[in-house]
């Protein structure tokens, strides 16, 4: 149940930094591990391909130290869905931590 949860604030986070810079997964998984997500590359990488198969993140990838690395960014269909969890967000905040 909790990890139902934490699937969808992840994606926000990854949302988030994305619509603000490029973002790696492995800088990520680090973000998010600061906010105290114990996450797995087995949890990171399917929730990225999924924002990109939903049309919120686009990605290119670069050779970095002779490995592939991809990079990703939030489309305008992205942003529009940051805008709208946003919303909820602070609603729910306003409800649940009154
Ligand atoms: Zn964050």
């Amino acid at each position: 149940m909790m990890r139902e949860f934490f699937l969808g604030f992840i994606k926000v986070h990854i949302l988030y930094h994305a619509s603000r810079r490029e973002v790696c997964g492995v800088e990520m998984m680090e973000e998010l591990r600061r906010h105290g997500y114990d996450i797995s590359p087995g949890t990171l990488y399917p929730a990225l391909h999924n924002l990109e198969k939903w049309g919120y993140l686009e990605s290119r990838t670069e050779i970095v130290g002779g490995r592939r690395r991809r990079y990703y960014r939030a489309t305008r269909k992205g942003r529009r869905a940051l805008e709208e969890a946003r919303n909820k967000i602070r609603e729910l905040v306003g409800e649940v931590l009154e």
